[in-house]
């Protein structure tokens, strides 16, 4: 199905490169932040004979990005606890031999960060998505 992906500023960080993916079919439409995690989605759910839009939103203290060795798409998503950023951690630390590149992104001591969590090394966040 065709979309739209533009940019859209993310309503929890002020980051101006969140991306948007718009369906014009469907009019569904998400709002992802690749900063901060943030994540907004109205979707289509086809209940029988009723058409409906669900819309879901998730506030994050930390954005996840990660690459598989085996499939160069990246895999965009949050965490929304410590406890989650803990799970993601371990996880990643779990599958090391097929992944590829895991990263934490989120703002410590004013500075948006990004958190290699393979090799734990840190670096600023850039404009790089
Ligand atoms: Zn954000």
């Amino acid at each position: 199905m065709g979309s739209v992906i533009d940019f859209t500023q993310c309503p929890q960080c002020g980051y101006e490169k969140a991306y948007y993916d718009y369906y014009y079919k469907s009019g569904e439409r998400f709002t992802i932040c690749t900063r901060c995690g943030y994540y907004h989605a109205i979707q289509l759910v086809k209940d029988s004979d009723e058409i409906e839009y669900v819309t879901e939103e998730r506030i994050c203290i930390a954005a996840t990005q990660a690459t598989m060795k085996n499939n160069p798409t990246k895999i965009l998503g949050g965490v929304k606890t410590k406890k989650e950023m803990r799970e993601f951690r371990k996880s990643v630390k779990k599958d090391r031999e097929t992944i590829a590149i895991a990263e934490l992104r989120y703002k410590k001591d004013d500075e948006w960060i990004i958190e290699d969590v393979l090799t734990g090394e840190i670096r600023l966040f850039d404009d790089v998505l």
